[in-house]
């Protein structure tokens, strides 16, 4: 029982958000409206829906709230959310970033850095605990980003909080709120990619932010008024419908992701596999700590470029697609991209999903008769 309701949080995703009184649909509808008739004078009441908000997105941000222990801002995306945050700080604010993070946050402090120091921003090596030390001195905002994307760093959220004045976000889309709740361990502000396994079906764009402070919930509400990062209906209708089986889901992607991460690690054609869940990880005590399993991502490194390219091309049942979270397994190659040039020219990002895991091992491990051993 961890809060006031009684409830565990498998029973609070099935029940939170939901309508009340007799008569009522148990679900949410989707409201397909800007605006609403106007109240009496002085009565207040919904107007508009950039505003007011929707009774869709009350819901999502409901359950969401609750299980972060914080109330929380629906966005319409991840990036959406994390530019709200980063906007309430004022011009020239020190920013801190992890250098292993989502691209996307970086890209944004570095377009802002060059548009004239909306932000000065450094990114540090968060898994080099003097770095990180030296630069939260004098930050303004402390960005963690724990487990990354994609290298699956860990950090110590606690003693980061403990250490620093600055505020703290911690992007939380790789744990989801099962497991681990940053504000319990003195973040300021959680930010998901609804996207991912919140949503967790690949059909939509959502992102959300939970707070420490209530007055900071008024000024991210502000944020998307006056900006217009709002979440479409339909979107926070599916959005909410996946987090109902976000317990499930996790636990079935879970236990395969740790299942495959042991069977990577002896593949004579893998090298280094991270997982936070394998003794071997860097930080795995402090994931053990930290976070209630070690979630449903694997990184693994083959010889190079071309060997992980072949992976790619050769999986049939894990999908060879960008973005993590789906009920289907996802592989990618990420230092493909921009801005993951830190990132080994061989590391697959491996999304585990909810197929059986012994076709999903069969298929990576016919992938992998295709690359070269690494000894
Ligand atoms: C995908 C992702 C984001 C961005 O979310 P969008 O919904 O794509 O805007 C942010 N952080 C992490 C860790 C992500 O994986």
């Amino acid at each position: 029982m961890e809060d006031g309701t009684g409830l565990r949080p498998e029973t609070r995703l099935a029940v939170l958000g939901r309508p009340h009184g007799p008569g009522q649909p148990l679900n949410v509808p989707v409201v397909p409206a800007s605006n609403f008739r106007a109240a009496p004078a002085g009565e207040g009441g919904r107007e508009y829906s950039r505003d007011d908000g929707t009774p869709g997105w009350e819901a999502f941000e409901e359950l969401i709230g609750d299980l972060e222990g914080g109330p929380a801002v629906s966005f319409s995306s991840g990036m959406a959310a994390i530019a709200a945050v980063l906007e309430l700080l004022p011009v020239g604010a020190r920013v801190v970033a992890p250098r292993d993070s989502y691209t996307g946050l970086r890209a944004l402090l570095a377009d802002g850095a060059a548009a004239g120091s909306r932000w000065r921003s450094r990114t540090v090596d968060a898994t080099d605990g003097d770095a990180l030390a030296a630069a939260i001195a004098d930050a303004d905002l402390v960005w963690l980003e724990t487990p990354s994307n994609p290298l699956l760093d860990v950090v110590d959220i606690a003693e980061v909080a403990a250490a620093t004045g600055a505020l703290v976000a911690v992007d939380n889309t790789f744990a989801t709120p099962l497991l681990q709740n940053p504000l319990s361990l003195g973040a300021d502000f959680v930010v998901h990619s609804a996207t991912k396994s919140i949503g967790g079906h690949s059909d939509l764009l959502l992102g959300v932010v939970a707070c420490r402070r209530p007055e900071d919930r008024e000024r991210l509400v502000r944020r998307r008024e006056v900006a217009g990062a709002t979440p479409g209906a339909l979107e926070a209708f599916l959005a909410l419908r996946g987090a109902r089986t976000l317990a499930v889901r996790l636990r079935q992607a879970q236990d395969s992701a740790g299942e495959l991460a042991r069977r990577l690690a002896e593949h004579p054609a893998v090298g280094r596999v991270r997982y936070p869940g394998l003794p071997g990880h860097p930080r795995h005590a402090v994931a053990a700590r930290q976070m209630r399993g070690p979630g449903t991502v694997v990184g693994f490194e083959v010889a190079d470029a071309a060997a992980a390219d072949a992976v790619c091309a050769g999986v049939r049942v894990v999908a060879a697609a960008t973005s993590l979270g789906g009920v289907e397994s996802t592989i990618e190659r990420r230092a493909k991209l921009p801005g993951q040039e830190h990132v080994p020219a061989g590391l697959l990002r491996l999304s585990v999903g909810i197929e059986h895991v012994e076709d999903l091992w069969a298929d990576l491990a016919a992938a992998l008769e295709a690359v070269p051993r690494t000894g």
